[in-house]
């Protein structure tokens, strides 16, 4: 969505605000595509002491798949920003300032880039994730390790000959 915030610019104390849901289930990471649900995007543009404030929350619930042990599970999302709009960009440095273009900005693409910029690197189930055994498969959160029980017979007899 586009939002256009001409109308404040020029009246301190005025104020737009926005409530919308944005579809980003096509944001993918390493082939995951955890945006199942519509993301929420709630905040509001500000006209402070003749500044523009904008201030928003990104939340939604996601659809991961566990790095260590592949088991599904649902994570709350959550992001909130804040950046200072400007007609025009004196500090080329500066990312909390958000350009406007023709007294305007797309909501959807900042949401959008906040998303992506905070997404985790690494998708646990729980913190201390046991993962799979590498040799037998299981998952060593539900389930001992079947190493030991497994074992080839021969190897076991060349095992007691060493
Ligand atoms: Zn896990
Ligand atoms: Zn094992």
């Amino acid at each position: 969505m586009r939002l256009d915030v001409k109308g404040i610019i020029n009246t301190p104390g005025d104020g737009i605000a926005f409530n919308e849901e944005l579809d980003l289930s096509d944001v993918d990471f390493g082939g995951v595509r955890p945006a199942v649900r519509p993301v929420s995007v709630v905040g509001a543009v500000r006209n402070i002491a003749g500044m523009l404030w904008l201030t928003a929350d990104v939340d939604t619930t996601l659809s991961c798949v566990c790095d260590r042990c592949g088991a599904p599970f649902e994570k709350p999302f959550h992001v909130s920003l804040e950046r200072m709009l400007a007609t025009e960009l004196e500090d080329e440095e500066n990312d909390e300032i958000l350009l406007l273009d023709d007294g305007a900005f797309d909501l959807d693409e900042l949401a959008r880039e906040a998303f992506i910029l905070n997404m985790d690197t690494k998708t646990l189930c729980r913190e201390d994730c046991r993962g799979l055994c590498s040799g037998c498969g299981a998952n060593l959160n539900l389930e001992p390790c079947r190493c030991k029980r497994e074992t080839d017979p021969r190897w076991a007899a060349l095992r007691q000959l060493l």
